[in-house]
């Protein structure tokens, strides 16, 4: 019984598909699929003001890369005309701690420790 319902349901199928013409005819004839993948074309500036527009298969806009190599100069292009994507010198950020480090001397250094154990010797005194 089972059987019988699919192979009814497939016939159905093929009845339908042979009143199309054109493509749909000739996929239902040659029993072929054309997978119709949505293609989003995403333009992408580079900081030399070169264009480029990749087709990318079906993505959430999260998996849309936010940065494409520019194909003429090969620089950070963006999806944003004019944004800047090429980081600017890599300089490491220094925090206050690590400023604090550089200035602290030897000396320095040393009359802290001497302050820490003078203290300690006054509050066992
Ligand atoms: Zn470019």
């Amino acid at each position: 019984m089972d059987i019988m319902d699919s192979s009814n349901g497939l016939r159905a199928v093929r009845a339908g598909s042979a009143t199309g013409a054109g493509l749909a005819g000739w996929q239902a004839d040659t029993g072929r699929t054309v997978e119709l993948v949505r293609k989003i074309p995403v333009t992408y500036w580079c900081p030399q003001g070169h264009e480029t527009t990749p087709v990318f298969a079906e993505l959430a806009e999260a998996e849309i890369p936010k940065t494409w190599d520019c194909p003429r100069c090969g620089r950070t292009a963006c999806r944003e005309r004019g944004a800047k994507a090429d980081r600017p010198g890599e300089e490491p950020f220094k925090s206050h701690l690590e400023y604090a480090k550089e200035r602290r001397t030897p000396q320095e250094a040393e009359r802290v420790l001497q302050d820490a154990l003078e203290r300690l010797r006054r509050n066992r005194g």
